[in-house]
């Protein structure tokens, strides 16, 4: 990882475990992105169809529904995806065991066969409504304007201010048992977290290994039946805190406790609290549900008319959801977009 992606948003251990639990689903960009893939930057003609902020699995689905409807896409996007530090990915049909890079640079490139779709890399910094365009500004001082925009900006995960944490984030420690726990089945394992998040981990993960713990960082909070189920199990339930995660090149090796306890591990899962990459729909009115994904309604459309979204900003995490929602979205929006030419004549 450069020096960039390293920059993580820390919060206090006990508020990430508290949001861990609380939250039931599921670094910022340093310097000026100018290079430009296949948007010209000399062109007098910055109007499109539809802009699509966010240029990974699910924007680059949705570009190309778009783009083989003829619509006129410019993708923008800061090449920040939240796997991007996970070495392979799983799960996803066709794709098993590929760099989640190499998936999406297959494709862009098939996106980008489409002459209708122009990509930009840059940031999306702000947006408002000028009669009925969208205009929409970027950190290198670029502005365009669209009829429709979509988001799909994805998640940011905030890593929890434990030593060795970050650096272990979607290599060794995980928080899908669908996209990694295959490769550490009957590996020594670690849940990080408590209550019922915790608890839904272990029924999950006990059926991939029975060398199983969990840390609660903290008093446990499960109830009598979640503790006599876990006892039952044979999981054993540690509250010391988490002093610090050992680790080589994000491969852990043991938890070491407050107290100097060390616990060998081979796999850890945790649900490090989130926010949205991208604040822009927060600003402009986009509202939020419990688990503070975007809002949608069945069309993927937010609460704000005209601006839609798709992917981990407002779905369940993995890329078959990304894909799925993207071109979901991507039809909605050319849908709603001839709906409204074809009721004009
Ligand atoms: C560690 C880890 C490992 C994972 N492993 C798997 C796996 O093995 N299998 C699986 O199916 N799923 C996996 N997932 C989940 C999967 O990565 C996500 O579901 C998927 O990446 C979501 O795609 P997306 O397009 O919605 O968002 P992302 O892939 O996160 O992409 C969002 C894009 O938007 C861009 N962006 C954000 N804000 C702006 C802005 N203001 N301007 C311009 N661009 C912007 C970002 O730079 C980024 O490129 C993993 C997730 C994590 C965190």
């Amino acid at each position: 990882m450069t020096n960039p992606e390293r920059k993580i948003q820390a919060i206090t251990r006990r508020k990430f475990i508290v949001q861990s639990t609380i939250l039931s689903s599921a670094l910022s960009i340093s310097g000026t992105l100018m290079s430009f893939t296949r948007f010209d930057q000399e062109s007098t003609n910055r109007t499109f169809d539809v802009i699509i902020v966010g240029g990974s699995y699910s924007g680059l689905s949705a570009a190309m529904a778009l783009g083989r409807s003829l619509r006129n896409v410019l993708i923008i996007d800061s090449g920040l995806p939240c796997n991007r530090q996970t070495p392979h990915s799983h799960n996803f049909i066709t794709q098993d065991g590929e760099k989640p890079k190499d998936i999406s640079d297959l494709a862009k490139k098939q996106v980008l066969n489409y002459k209708t779709v122009s990509y930009h890399q840059d940031v999306a910094v702000k947006m408002q409504k000028k009669s009925s365009l969208f205009e929409l500004s970027t950190r290198s001082g670029t502005v365009f304007f669209a009829k429709k925009v979509l988001f799909a900006t994805g998640l940011k995960d905030i890593m929890p201010p434990i030593p060795g944490f970050a650096e272990c984030w979607g290599i060794s420690i995980f928080h899908c048992p669908y996209c990694h726990g295959y490769e550490v089945k009957g590996h020594k394992t670690g849940i990080l977290g408590n209550g019922n998040l915790a608890f839904h981990y272990a029924q999950l993960v006990s059926n991939l290994t029975s060398r199983l713990s969990v840390f609660t960082d903290g008093k446990a909070s499960f109830s009598p039946d979640q503790s006599q189920s876990l006892g039952k199990n044979n999981i054993p339930i540690v509250e010391q805190p988490i002093k610090s995660i050992l680790q080589h090149n994000g491969q852990l090796s043991d938890i070491i406790l407050q107290d100097g306890t060390t616990y060998p591990l081979d796999a850890l899962y945790a649900r490090p609290s989130f926010e949205q990459h991208c604040r822009i729909p927060i600003e402009l009115g986009c509202e939020l549900t419990e688990q503070h994904l975007l809002k949608l309604d069945r069309h993927q459309q937010t609460s704000v008319p005209g601006i839609y979204a798709c992917g981990d900003n407002s779905a369940f995490r993995s890329i078959t959801t990304a894909v799925s929602t993207g071109s979901q979205a991507g039809a909605a929006i050319n849908m709603a977009l001839s709906t409204e030419t074809f009721n004009l004549k």
